[in-house]
């Protein structure tokens, strides 16, 4: 893997570096985000290298969807009946500080709207 695409969820991944993670399968991998920015704030990141969402390609369709339905079922499981916030940050424009495509699920209370 070349220095451009290796970050700290690739770390995680392979176990390098420690995280709170809920949940894992062939695909995709879930951990509390370090920074929670509401009293559930969950990090979902697909296995496969895909630094941001503008460089997801067609051959991704089943891994988005796959990681759109899991972060569904995460906000179940994490209690969130009253509503949550699935937030995808995309370049620089974006606010993306990591680059490692990476859904945010935010939730446990009001959200406001428009985000900065
Ligand atoms: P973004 O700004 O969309 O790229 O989000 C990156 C997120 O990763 C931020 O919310 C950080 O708090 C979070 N983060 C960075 N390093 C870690 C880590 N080691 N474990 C868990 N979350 C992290």
């Amino acid at each position: 893997m070349s220095e451009t695409t290796e970050t700290i969820f690739s770390k995680i991944i392979r176990r390098e570096i420690p995280a709170d993670i809920i949940y894992e399968d062939n695909l995709v991998l879930a951990f509390k985000d370090i920074h929670p920015q509401a009293p559930v704030h969950i990090l979902l990141i697909p296995k496969k290298t895909i630094p941001t969402l503008a460089d997801a390609e067609s051959e991704d369709h089943a891994l988005l969807g796959h990681l759109l339905l899991t972060a569904k079922r995460l906000a179940e499981e994490a209690g969130l009946k009253n509503g949550y916030r699935v937030v995808i940050n995309t370049g620089d424009d974006g606010g993306q500080t990591v680059h490692h495509l990476h859904v945010h699920i935010l939730g446990g209370r009001q959200l406001n709207w428009p985000p900065g």
